[in-house]
């Protein structure tokens, strides 16, 4: 892979060192330009006619196929739209119903908050008496038994970085008759994903596929289970002939049933922009650079940071993140934020950095492992100014 060409296919500002794309992916320079156009030449100039001329009402469906290529998907299983909360509630409640006669969802303490409380928010809205069953990562498997009704996990832990294996899970809920859904949200342009059979998954695209903040979210259903979904958010843009605008609502085919409302149509340009980059990529090689990229960093940490301790489990799995727990991270990720190192920080301890090879290489490692040391040799950290908290972290 010619790393230096796909950096270059992305702006990145003069003297900073970006290792925060497993949060808000960079610019990609194709998406400037394919925004421009997509505002300028077909909202500006086509108007209304832009959702037949310029084929927006179709780019869900087919940049979901092109996403899908990512994450191990046959075509026609993937759509584009609404953000990951509202797909984590969409699949959550289709599962769900499948499932009548089971009570239990079963999650970890690794997951992210949005999906656990969008499924007490739906627990509470069905008022049957669902549980939502929260347990260590590592006692997932073991907690499986015939009354989880589902087993709804994110591959890669938002903090630790640790990686579940998605294949061994899924067969485990399936041999216990549990519907699987997976959060794709650090996996997606991050490494191979092999889907293994699994019910429902979903995944953001502002992340690792670097489409842009508020860049809408995708849901996955196994092909053989589309027809069989009943989609609670039943919105007009999943019905099966929204333009015939009947009074009552039935089901799009297939996946187009997960669509519910008018698509973000400049956000989708940016999307596809951005996964252009991709159609060059070789998701192995790029786990593989990812790999000794964090390994990289993690051992140089070892070596010169000793206060910093390594927040993933020794023998875990490590997604494209490096996590580091200090009691004084946030402030830490401050100077470093302050010295053109861009992480973030993750309460109540956790200093996050991710490891993303279309646009970071050696050098950028290098780098900020310097900067890191020097930090915390000098208690740079220590000012005022690092502790204040912002809103976003
Ligand atoms: C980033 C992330 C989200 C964010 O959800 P939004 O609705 O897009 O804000 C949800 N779940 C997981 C696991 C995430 O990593």
């Amino acid at each position: 892979m010619d790393w230096a060409a796909l950096r270059d296919r992305f702006i990145l500002p003069e003297g900073v060192i970006y290792l925060d794309g497993n949060s808000l992916g960079p610019l990609p320079r194709g998406a400037m330009e394919r925004v421009r156009r997509t505002v300028e030449d077909e909202w500006g100039q086509k108007l209304i006619r832009g959702w037949n001329e310029a084929g927006w009402m179709d780019w869900p469906a087919r940049l979901g196929d092109r996403i899908g290529r990512l994450i191990g998907a046959a075509p026609g299983s993937v759509v584009v739209g609404d953000t990951l909360s509202i797909k984590v509630y969409q699949a959550l409640a289709s599962a769900l119903e499948m499932h009548p006669g089971r009570r239990v969802i079963l999650s970890d303490t690794g997951n992210f908050p949005t999906d656990l409380y969008m499924a007490e928010g739906l627990i509470a809205s069905l008022g049957k008496g669902h549980d939502l069953r929260i347990v260590a990562p590592d006692a997932v498997e073991a907690a499986i038994d015939d009354d989880v009704a589902v087993v709804m996990l994110t591959q890669v832990d938002y903090r630790s970085g640790r990686m579940h294996d998605m294949a061994a899970l899924t067969k485990a809920a399936h041999a216990a008759g549990a519907i699987t859904i997976w959060d794709l949200a650090h996996s997606a342009g991050a490494h191979e994903v092999d889907l293994a059979g699994a019910d429902f998954a979903v995944g953001c695209t502002y992340k690792y596929l670097n489409a842009g903040p508020g860049a809408p979210a995708f849901i996955y259903v196994r092909p053989d289970l589309q027809e069989e979904v009943r989609p609670a958010l039943s919105g007009w843009l999943g019905h099966s002939e929204p333009f015939a605008f009947d009074l009552s609502y039935r089901p799009g085919r297939g996946i187009e049933r997960m669509r519910v409302g008018t698509p973000p149509v400049l956000q989708l340009a940016a999307l596809e922009a951005a996964l252009d980059i991709w159609d060059g990529v070789d998701v192995g090689a790029l786990r593989a650079r990812s790999l000794a990229l964090s390994g990289r960093f993690a051992d140089g940490v070892a070596a010169r940071c000793p206060d910093l301790v390594p927040a993933l489990e020794t023998g875990a799995v490590r997604g494209s993140q490096v996590s580091l727990r200090h009691p004084e991270g946030y402030a830490i990720v401050q100077a470093l934020i302050a010295r053109g190192v861009i992480g973030d920080f993750r309460a109540p301890d956790i200093l996050r950095f991710g490891f993303t090879p279309l646009f970071i290489g050696e050098a950028e490692v290098d780098g900020a492992l310097a900067i890191l040391e020097a930090i915390m040799a000098t208690r740079a950290w220590d000012r005022p100014e690092f502790h204040a908290k912002k809103a976003v972290t």
